[in-house]
């Protein structure tokens, strides 16, 4: 996109200047430059203010095919108000391949909030977090292990759209999504966070290695306990992995007052 003299949107203005600084006029690195510029301003909720011409110049990122949410109304309630920004999103290549956004499900008031990766195949048709393999798994952990209803938990994950092939969400794309997250927790206050598997742990604690150490300690994101596990599909592959997790919901349980 080349930007006419008389900038008419932010867009422009914001090419204008850049071009003044730069000894180029406009480039495939300098349209990755944009393109993680705006995702940094959507991923900080400014996704009503910029234009969509932003998006589709490279191809990888295109207009998302679910219906546009109407622009915050203020009487819906915040959790809702976020769920319809994440519909309208496409600050990242994800958006581009994605059925359903997966926002996270669960009571807007929960003592407790579990953090998964990414929707995977199930999550992506149906719009819900949690529901495949690895899901039902995770229910099961909740409702006969915690002796809770799921519906009493709040259940969402690093990114909203499904990476292909399950792959693990890319930095970009996590940096694109994580403000969405950040605004869940701000808005459903849990007494404690449970990150389920590596990916949770290296975007939302900025902790990489392996559970196994990790899941050793307990951490602290903005005052919340945090406790890390394996992912349940890790416990899908590997049965040994069992007891270590329901030790670390034991652990949880025990800060809550639970048992
Ligand atoms: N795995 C995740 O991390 N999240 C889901 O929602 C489903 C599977």
């Amino acid at each position: 996109m080349i930007p006419s003299q008389n900038p008419e949107t932010p867009l422009e203005s914001w090419l204008l200047w850049q071009n003044e600084l730069q000894p180029f006029w406009f480039d495939a690195s300098f349209a990755g430059e944009i393109e993680s510029e705006t995702a940094k301003l959507t991923a900080k909720q400014n996704i009503f203010e910029l234009p969509e011409s932003l998006f589709p110049h490279d191809g990888s990122v295109q207009k998302v095919s679910e219906k546009a949410a109407e622009p915050a109304d203020e009487s819906l309630p915040p959790l809702e108000r976020l769920r319809l920004k994440t519909l309208r999103c496409s600050a990242c290549r994800l958006a581009a391949k994605r059925t359903k956004t997966v926002f996270g499900e669960g009571n807007p008031d929960a003592d407790i909030m579990f953090v998964g990766e990414g929707p995977g195949e199930d999550e992506d048709l149906s719009g819900r977090p949690f529901v495949g393999k690895a899901g039902q798994l995770l229910t099961k952990i909740i409702e006969n292990g915690m002796k809770i209803p799921r519906e009493q938990v709040y259940i969402a994950n690093i990114v909203k759209c499904r990476p292909p092939a399950n792959r693990d969400p890319m930095p970009d794309e996590a940096q694109c999504c994580i403000g969405f997250l950040k605004e869940q927790i701000k808005i459903v206050k849990p007494k404690i966070l449970i990150l389920l598997g590596k990916v949770a742990m290296k975007y939302l604690l900025g902790l990489e290695g392996a559970i196994t150490k990790a899941r050793e300690s307990t951490y602290e994101y903005e005052g919340i306990k945090v406790f890390v596990t394996y992912h349940p599909s890790a416990l899908l592959r590997n049965e040994s992995y069992k007891r270590p997790v329901w030790e670390d919901i034991k652990k949880a349980m025990k800060y809550l007052g639970m048992m």
